[in-house]
């Protein structure tokens, strides 16, 4: 009895710090069971066995620089590396199946921040809404919300078509429109920070690419 209890505590203490509730944790791991999505969409493989970005500033908002961009797009198709599909960005090439736009259009966006259409190769930014959160929150930093935007959206070009139900994954949706909210490990965390969703891929948003691709392991 006294042996298992150290046993016991000796296992409670690693076990508590890997499980220890904090935003880090829940990008840095996923736990079985965890990878839920909102069933709006069909996973598939990415649009090509490599992606290439061709970025075109034009039409940006003034207050953006080509450099924030494509540090965004260079800091996303990093963290996305692990997906095992490779995402480079390059100055030209020549028309290929993985040649991506990366542009500024409202249309495609659609009126939101960005918008990717995996059947036209386009990543396309908003800079409507850009402009508008500019209006309503200067304070708010734009590269943050660019980051997160350009992650999501190269996220859909590697094939995650469906949005997660995991609040802190950069694929998330917080809500479906019809009332259900996204789930985090810590309920009142989440409403701590006016953004609780990663700016760049999560341990979940990587195993379920890796599983879309065929390379889970
Ligand atoms: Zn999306």
């Amino acid at each position: 009895m006294a042996r298992w209890l150290i046993v016991l505590v000796l296992l409670a203490g690693p076990m508590h710090a890997a499980g220890q509730i904090s935003r880090e944790a829940e990008i840095a791991s996923c736990l079985v069971g965890e990878i839920r999505t909102w069933g709006d969409g069909r996973d598939q493989r990415a649009v090509a066995p490599q992606l290439l970005l061709v970025y075109d500033h034009a039409g940006a908002p003034p207050w953006i620089t080509a450099g924030q961009v494509t540090a965004a797009l260079d800091r996303a198709a990093a963290a996305w590396a692990p997906c095992g599909v490779p995402v480079q960005r390059v100055a030209s090439a020549p028309p290929s199946p993985g040649l991506v736009r990366v542009q500024w259009n409202d249309a495609g966006a659609r009126g939101d921040f960005g918008q990717a259409d995996v059947g036209a190769r386009t990543l396309s930014l908003g800079p409507a809404a850009f402009r508008l959160l500019r209006e309503r929150n200067p304070k708010y930093p734009a590269t943050q919300t660019l980051q997160m935007v350009v992650s999501h959206e190269m996220g859909h070009l590697l094939g995650l078509m469906a949005h997660s139900r995991r609040c802190v994954d950069v694929m998330s949706y917080y809500d479906d429109g019809k009332g259900h909210r996204c789930s985090a490990r810590s309920m009142s965390l989440l409403k701590s920070v006016p953004e609780y969703r990663s700016e760049l891929p999560t341990a979940c948003d990587i195993q379920r690419c890796q599983a879309a691709n065929g390379n889970a392991h």
